[in-house]
């Protein structure tokens, strides 16, 4: 790790510290900060993988216990998108489980199954048990709320055998819980079709299952947790007819939260015990409490606890026969109702665009890298072939100066050679160095060859042929070229040799083509060469130099062949 590696982590890891610290201290909107804090810092410094999941994580907890559901789905989505392959399956599972929960408080009904399943899907992946209970009590949760609450009461019972398998107490008591909600529902949908005596006995089970969760609570451990057991107890035996029972829960509810303040538990409790004083023939005490909790503003501008209110004075009022009461409360429900659902429903459709924005510029990015992929692609071909042509070229030119029969330069790549010579010199000369450096040029021809071919056979013809090739190539080396002019004649160019030193190297090759072992071509095989050397002049053209060693050439054959003459030997050709 570099030191500012080092020191980013240090900073994400402090900053996640702290949200940690609001979370076990219960304080969200500390928290909330904290962990976007630590998030952002992630992101920025480009923290491990594990970091940045751990801030996303807390920060959705943080943001979904704070109330802010709005928030936890907008940055949970940002998140997911974010943290993309590099996300842990836990806090998949953490994340997902809390935006089920937000997304449900917001009647997001099948985006709360979708994450639900997620959660599950990322529980299940990071093989934790406690992670996998949980997803399935959101499971549970989200079929119920979709009026499906026969899968909710499976789900819910998966959960539940998961939880005492591991002995995990929070999780039997949410299972139960979720259990208890299921088979409620499951109850309400048959008293809507009409199956009251089987509504009766889901209601039965429900009030079980909430009293198994009750048992498994205590008033020290987790007043709350208690709380609220008592009243899921409570409103189960209101559901039952067994008001006085319900109403001796609601004692207890009401002693604990108020000695520990818990104000929503409070208000949940009036809400119940007015419901139970309706259902026990007694509206007018249902009245008094509801009025004097409406007396709260806190309560009256809630739209949650408001509408409640409202439908139990509603139902007291009507009891009481005092109609005009019960129609002002009626309609007040309905206004508060209204604005409930237009709120959640703004609330909802922005989600759900914030959603479609994050998905569409997840595609966007997805279709920039793919065409940047197909870009290098096609760069990398076009280079490719570009490369291939190129050596295909090289090639070609290197097989337009070579002979291929005696692998030496050709007649085209001689003529090359000499003319930039003989452009130098001149150039040179111009320049006023007296003569410039000195170049011969010899003309290599192979004595009485036709004979060879007659005697021995085209073929071994070309095979002697390559083997001058390489005696050629060994005895004329840089700055020295030599080329197959045509036939078996060869031209020598000897760079800055005097005519003299220029007959000696020929003399040496003449030698060595005699003295060549060629038996093991043929056993009678022969074979010399005659050598005219040319000193090539300041201001001669090519065809000069070349008819000047072929004269100085014919002269060796008429001097009876397997020998050197040099140009200067040789009188000018009297025409
Ligand atoms: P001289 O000593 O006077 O040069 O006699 P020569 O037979 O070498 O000269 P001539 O010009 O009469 O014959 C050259 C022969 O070289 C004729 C031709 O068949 C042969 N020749 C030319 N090119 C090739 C080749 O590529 N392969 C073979 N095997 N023979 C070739
Ligand atoms: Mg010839
Ligand atoms: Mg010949």
């Amino acid at each position: 790790m570099s030191p500012q590696e080092t020191q980013a982590a240090e900073s994400v890891e402090s900053t996640l510290a702290r949200a940690q610290h609001c979370f076990d201290v219960s304080d969200h909107v500390g928290g909330v900060a904290a962990a976007r804090a630590a998030w952002e810092l992630a992101l920025a410094d480009g923290a491990a993988p594990a970091l940045a999941n751990r801030a996303a994580t807390l920060l959705l907890l943080h943001l979904q216990r704070s109330g802010d559901d709005e928030g936890t789905l907008t940055e949970g989505q940002r998140a997911l998108a974010r943290l993309g392959q590099a996300h842990d399956q836990g806090d998949r599972a953490e994340m997902l489980g809390a935006m089920a929960l937000s997304a449900d408080q917001l009647d997001l009904n099948s985006e709360a199954l979708d994450y639900a399943l997620g959660a599950l899907d990322g529980a299940q992946r990071s093989a934790k048990p406690m992670l996998q209970c949980l997803a399935l009590s959101r499971l549970a949760r989200a079929y119920t709320r979709m009026n499906n609450p026969a899968r909710g009461i499976e789900l819910a019972r998966q959960a539940l055998a998961l939880a005492e398998g591991i002995g995990d107490r929070d999780q039997v008591f949410r299972a139960l819980t979720m259990l208890a909600d299921a088979q409620s529902e499951e109850g309400e949908l048959m008293v809507v079709g009409g199956q009251p005596e089987q509504a009766r006995q889901r209601f039965e089970q429900a009030y079980l299952s909430f009293d198994r969760a009750k048992r498994i609570t205590n008033p020290q451990d987790n007043p709350y947790r208690r709380c609220i057991a008592l009243v899921n107890r409570g409103q189960a035996l209101t559901k039952i007819g067994r008001m006085d029972e319900a109403l001796q829960d609601l004692d207890e509810v009401r002693v604990l939260a108020r000695q520990f303040g818990f104000g929503r538990v409070l208000l949940a409790e009036v809400e119940m015990r007015a419901t139970a004083f309706i259902g026990l023939g007694h509206p007018e005490q249902a009245r008094q409490i509801c009025e004097a909790a409406l007396a709260d503003p806190l309560v009256s501008g809630n739209d949650a606890l408001a509408p409640e209110m409202h439908e139990r004075l509603y139902q007291a009022c009507k009891a009481q026969g005092d109609l005009e009461a019960a129609l002002h409360h009626h309609e007040l429900l309905l206004k508060l109702q209204q604005r409930k659902y237009r709120r959640r429903s703004d609330a909802q459709l922005r989600v759900l665009l914030a959603r479609a924005e994050i998905e569409r510029s997840r595609a966007d990015a997805q279709r920039a890298a793919h065409e940047a992929q197909a870009e290098r692609e096609r760069a990398r071909a076009l280079q490719a072939e570009r490369d291939r042509l190129q050596s295909q070229a090289l090639q070609l030119d290197r097989e337009a100066h070579v002979d291929l029969l005696s692998g030496l330069p050709n007649r085209r790549a001689l003529q090359a050679r000499l003319q930039a010579r003989l452009q130098a010199r001149e150039l040179s000369s111009a320049a006023g160095s007296e003569g410039g450096p000195r170049c011969c040029l010899a003309v290599i021809d192979l004595d009485h060859f036709k004979a060879i071919n007659d005697r021995h056979g085209h073929l071994l013809g070309d095979e002697v042929l390559r083997h001058i090739g390489r005696l050629l190539a060994q005895g004329f080396r840089e700055p020295d070229f030599v080329a197959r002019w045509g036939g078996e004649e060869f031209v020598a160019l000897l760079h800055g040799a005097t005519p003299t030193q220029a007959q000696a190297a020929c003399e040496r090759l003449r030698q060595a083509i005699a003295a060549h072992d060629w038996s093991a071509l043929a056993p009678t095989l022969a074979v010399t060469a005659s050598i005219g050397v040319h000193a090539i002049e300041r201001g001669q053209s090519f065809d000069e130099a070349i008819a000047h060693a072929d004269r100085a050439l014919y002269a060796a054959k008429a001097g009876g062949r397997n020998r050197v003459v040099l140009g200067d030997d040789v009188p000018a050709d009297p025409d």
